[in-house]
């Protein structure tokens, strides 16, 4: 069939993966052009929803974004979410079967919108509350927006998990509220921080220091905190105060080790306590219908390793077939799991732009989806699901809304007050 000149890429997700994706996709495919989809009014992903608010120099990585959103050969297609998640009820949603009608390739960079559960009696109790949510609460993400954490019941936190993001938490509980309320926190979260009595945190894990997934540079910026210590490793049973058995590891100098329970219990008080074992991404609800494949032990898309969706097969002689899905492709924590700066997710998302660009150079001998047709991305999709009514939002509205933060910022001395709510972000725009 004859081959057609311009690739169109549909993009699902607006965070660094898509981004940089994105960036990368248009500089190595000639005349390509890139729909991007994003569940929220907002771009971003958790460079705004994650990045703790006392980091505000992480977030510059969102001048290189808006230079990739100035390109003509770019489309933001904000506050429409792609596989009917019921997650983002506010938004419009739109199906991914109508996407895949419309392009010649789809990265699907949608991230983690879930986290692992430690699977405890009395996980659900008051003031047990996941990382997860505290963090978009504090940072304004609209899921989150009436979490109301109650921090006045007890002095002393507790926090399972030993990764960056529990450190994230921490800090955010000790901080000088005085000092937290130039960043662009949540209001809400200020005045809640405001009134907090938590006064001492316990960060638990079950292995020891060698094991423990924080970095340095986040370790010892907590260091100037007094009231924070990592107690010897330890593991979660159940929740009253909170109850842990003691641990050994297999191999304490081992980065590798287990660790096995010991018998021996200890117990700490605490008035609140959060869950902070890593976030998870989930498959769209449309991937079983449609035979796209992914990986829920791992809780990735399934793909070779450079992005390209395809998944393995025993088959019934013993030897192994790959399933190809011409055409998908994934990069970021739906890709690789949810680990790794935002450093990392750029050459994650590098190396699967430069598997679409080998492959597009390469087309007539790989497939692609819409195979030698021209196809009409977002315009098409549009007309097919009759969405023209929704309110969808484009990167000029995007910057209404931006610079409408940044205005109520700058009437209380910080640098964004964001809205936390999606009603309030398309009320901006009339
Ligand atoms: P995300 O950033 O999560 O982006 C995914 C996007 O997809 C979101 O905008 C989401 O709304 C959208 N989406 C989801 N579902 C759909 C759908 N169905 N349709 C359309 N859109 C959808 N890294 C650093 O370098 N420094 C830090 O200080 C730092 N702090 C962090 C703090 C926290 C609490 C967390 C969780 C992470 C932090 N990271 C930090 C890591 C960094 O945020 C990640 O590496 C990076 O954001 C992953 O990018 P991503 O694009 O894969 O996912």
């Amino acid at each position: 069939p004859p081959v057609p000149a311009q690739c169109r890429v549909a993009v699902i997700g607006s965070g660094p993966a898509g981004f940089y994706t994105a960036h990368r996709a248009m500089a190595k495919i000639p005349g390509a052009k890139v729909d991007m989809y994003e569940a929220l009014p907002v771009p971003f992903g958790l460079v705004r929803f994650g990045v703790a608010p006392d980091h505000p120099e992480v977030k510059n990585c969102q001048e290189r974004f808006e230079e990739v959103a100035s390109s003509p050969d770019f489309t933001f297609i904000g506050n429409v979410s792609v596989g009917s998640r019921s997650d983002h009820l506010d938004g419009s949603s739109i199906s991914l079967a109508s996407i895949l009608r419309h392009y010649h390739a789809v990265v699907f960079a949608y991230g983690a919108s879930k986290d692992r559960t430690l699977g405890i009696p009395g996980e659900d109790l008051d003031g047990v509350y996941s990382a997860r949510a505290f963090v978009g609460w504090y940072n304004g993400l609209p899921e989150y927006a009436d979490l109301a954490p109650d921090l006045t019941q007890g002095d002393e936190a507790v926090i399972i998990g030993q990764g960056n993001v529990a450190l994230d938490v921490a800090r955010m509980l000790l901080e000088d509220v005085d000092v937290l309320r130039k960043s662009d926190i949540a209001a809400h979260a200020v005045e809640t921080l405001a009134k907090s009595r938590i006064k001492r945190v316990h960060i638990v894990g079950r292995r020891g220091p060698m094991q423990a997934a924080f970095t340095i540079k986040e370790i010892r910026e907590l260091m100037k905190f007094p009231s924070a210590f990592l107690p010897a490793s330890s593991l979660p049973t159940r929740l009253s105060a909170a109850e842990f058995e003691r641990t050994t590891l297999s191999s304490p100098f081992d980065p590798n080790a287990y660790a096995l329970g010991a018998g021996a219990t200890a117990q700490l008080p605490c008035a609140v306590a959060f869950r902070s074992i890593g976030y998870k991404s989930t498959p769209l609800p449309e991937f079983a219908d449609l035979g796209i494949p992914f990986d829920d032990r791992r809780g990735v898309m399934s793909n070779d390793g450079h992005g390209r969706v395809q998944h393995e097969e025993r088959a019934r002689d013993g030897l192994s077939v790959l399933g190809s899905f011409p055409g998908l492709y994934c990069a970021g924590w739906v890709k690789r799991g949810p680990t790794g700066v935002i450093a990392s997710t750029m050459q994650d998302a590098f190396d699967t732009a430069d598997a679409m660009a080998g492959d597009w150079a390469a087309r007539g001998e790989v497939p692609f989806l819409n195979e030698g047709r021209e196809v009409d991305g977002w315009e098409g999709v549009r007309g097919e699901q009759g969405v023209a009514g929704a309110r969808v939002v484009s990167w000029e509205e995007w910057r209404r809304i931006d610079g409408a933060e940044r205005e109520r910022g700058r009437e209380v001395g910080k640098e964004r007050e964001k809205f936390v709510r999606t009603a309030e972000m398309l009320a901006v725009l009339g």
